[in-house]
């Protein structure tokens, strides 16, 4: 069968929209989201964009670019608050899904509301759209666009301590999308960086059980934006993120409060151990019933695994607000919300820290296997986070334990 030939646009035809000017269409644009549900937008340009890193590169997405506009539509509150104190995961699961789905709507309709104007526009989804520049590769992904890079410049909000973009109202608690066009538009200017409300509380830092940040301060990344720099702190490997982030292991290294998964693999403290942990705790993350709920729908994951990925973590995000005191009290939430637990038929629950090693150990070896490693006396605790809380710890420094045969 032969395939139909792709139709061209005619240019002959005129635009069914009355043609605006720059101004026009400028000012337009900025209001479209706001109309949806988008609490901040933006406009770079290729100009505004000039010496970013390559996801800053809009012509990645059209090669005739000029402008983009990206904006952001906040999460709930109040669910995002459950979720951190592990009151409730589903709500915070839907709602996260619902802001990515109207963020990408509006991309959606405001790129077809521009076509109509005569330009050409493609609308740059939330979320989960990677360059295809390594297929099937899990932990090498890269997006089409950045929003973060694309929101900073085009002044939604700044970088913070963490790398996340902290918005002026509803802090980096937003899901960003954007538009990308060959219209010309003007740019809108960062915000002051005198304004940014990051302190350096290090709240972020405190939050996150994979030690992403331990850096601290002392190593800084500044990548320029068309002649502007912006400077974030130094990320340590993505890896360790995801390793925690994708739900693989979440038990924070105090043994006190966890993130939403239930599993206690031991996170390393070097990023070159990372690899060989993270194989085990992936079988078993395949292996444990889905979380009710539902999760990211993320191709590249499900092409490789059939599965989805429930939220588990994202707390470095959900902890940081403008104000500080709210902070301290989502902070306080995430380390009195205890440690998540699975049931068999799937189900999460939140019990004390001696609970939930109660319920791991009480399993049989080969059902623990699926919540923590099968050989901890094979590893030195002075080199892993969340070791020392395995459920046989204690018997396992004992040569011959029945932990090692297992
Ligand atoms: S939690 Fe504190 S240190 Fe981290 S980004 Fe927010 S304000 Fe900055
Ligand atoms: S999402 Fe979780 S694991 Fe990843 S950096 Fe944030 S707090 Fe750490």
């Amino acid at each position: 069968m032969t395939e139909a030939p792709k139709m061209e646009k005619d240019k002959s035809i005129p635009s069914p929209a009355k043609p605006l000017s720059k101004e026009e269409l400028s000012f337009k644009v900025k209001e479209f989201p706001t109309k949806y549900g988008a609490s901040v937008v933006g406009i770079t340009t290729r100009e505004t964009l000039a010496g970013g890193p390559p996801s800053a590169n809009i012509s990645y997405v059209l090669k005739s670019a000029r402008s983009a506009v990206t904006f952001a539509v906040p999460l709930d509150e109040d669910k995002t608050c459950n979720y951190l104190g592990k009151i409730d995961r589903e709500g915070h699961q839907k709602d996260y899904t619902r802001a990515g789905v109207i963020a990408t709507g509006i991309a959606a309709q405001l790129a077809s509301f521009v076509e109509q104007f005569g330009h050409k526009a493609v609308a740059v989804m939330s979320n989960l759209v990677f360059r295809n520049d390594k297929p099937g590769e899990l932990n090498h992904r890269y997006p089409d666009i950045s929003h973060r890079y694309l929101a900073v410049r085009g002044g939604l909000g700044w970088f913070g301590f963490s790398g996340n973009v902290l918005t002026p109202d509803h802090g980096p608690n937003v899901v960003f999308a954007s538009i990308v066009t060959d219209a010309e538009l003007d740019p809108t200017n960062p915000l002051p960086q005198e304004d940014n409300y990051c302190d350096d509380c290090q709240v972020c830092n405190a939050s996150c059980p994979s030690g992403f940040f331990r850096n601290g301060r002392k190593d800084q990344v500044t990548i320029a934006l068309g002649g502007i720099g912006f400077t974030y702190t130094k990320r340590r490997s993505y890896d360790r993120c995801s390793y925690v982030c994708s739900g693989h292991t979440g038990l924070h290294q105090s043994g006190r409060w966890s993130t939403w998964s239930p599993a206690r693999f031991p996170i390393p403290k070097e990023d070159e151990d990372l690899a060989q942990h993270r194989s085990e705790a992936s079988e078993a993350w395949l292996e444990r019933p889905e979380p009710p709920g539902g999760g990211l729908q993320s191709p590249i994951t499900y092409g490789k695994t059939k599965r989805d990925i429930p939220l588990t973590c994202g707390n470095c995000m959900h902890v940081c607000h403008p104000d500080k005191e709210e902070r301290k009290r989502r902070m306080k939430l995430l380390q009195n919300g205890g440690v998540i637990i699975q049931h068999e038929d799937g189900s999460l629950q939140s019990v004390s820290p001696e609970e939930a090693k109660e319920h791991i150990a009480a399993m049989n070896p080969e059902r623990r296997a699926l919540y923590e490693t099968r050989h901890p006396e094979a590893l030195d605790p002075e080199h892993y986070f969340v070791l020392k809380h395995h459920s046989q710890y204690d018997k396992s420094k004992r040569v011959g334990s029945d932990l090692s045969k297992s």
